[in-house]
């Protein structure tokens, strides 16, 4: 999977996953514009130890934050640039760390299938190499 993207085993036994340079995402971002992207405001760089830029969201409930422009889903992540690159990727909340584009035998995330559908993207050649 090392050529697809890259797994990532957090030390509380979570899986994140990163994507290289090249991959479908940068001919979709329907993630980005679909779902409200909701995570514990313990992620917020306000808080100790925390990563997302606090000023790029919005508050949910009293313990839960999400990305701007995704508070009713259906509509853009204010972090997502014209290229569908994310102008904070080192710094994305977990929800993003924790979708997959391939599944462990390299086949593309049904999920990611059914929001390409349904957004009218198609869909990516297959991976010229699966580990
Ligand atoms: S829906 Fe899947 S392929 Fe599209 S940007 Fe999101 S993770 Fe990438
Ligand atoms: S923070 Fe980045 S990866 Fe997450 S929804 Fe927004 S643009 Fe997409």
């Amino acid at each position: 999977m090392v050529d697809l993207q890259i797994v990532i085993q957090t030390e509380d036994n979570r899986v994140f996953y990163d994507m290289p340079e090249f991959s479908p995402c940068t001919q979709c971002g329907a993630c980005c514009r679909h779902f409200r992207v909701s995570f514990y405001q313990g992620e917020l760089d306000s808080f100790p130890g925390g990563f997302v830029p606090v000023e790029l969201t919005s508050v949910v409930t009293p313990f839960l934050v999400c990305m701007k422009g995704t508070e009713q889903g259906g509509a853009r992540c204010i972090a997502l640039q014209p290229d569908n690159r994310c102008s904070i990727y080192a710094q994305r909340p977990t929800p993003c760390r924790e979708f997959p584009v391939y599944m462990e035998d390299g086949s593309l995330n049904s999920q990611c299938v059914r929001l390409r559908l349904l957004h009218g993207i198609n869909m990516p050649e297959p991976p010229a190499k699966a580990a």
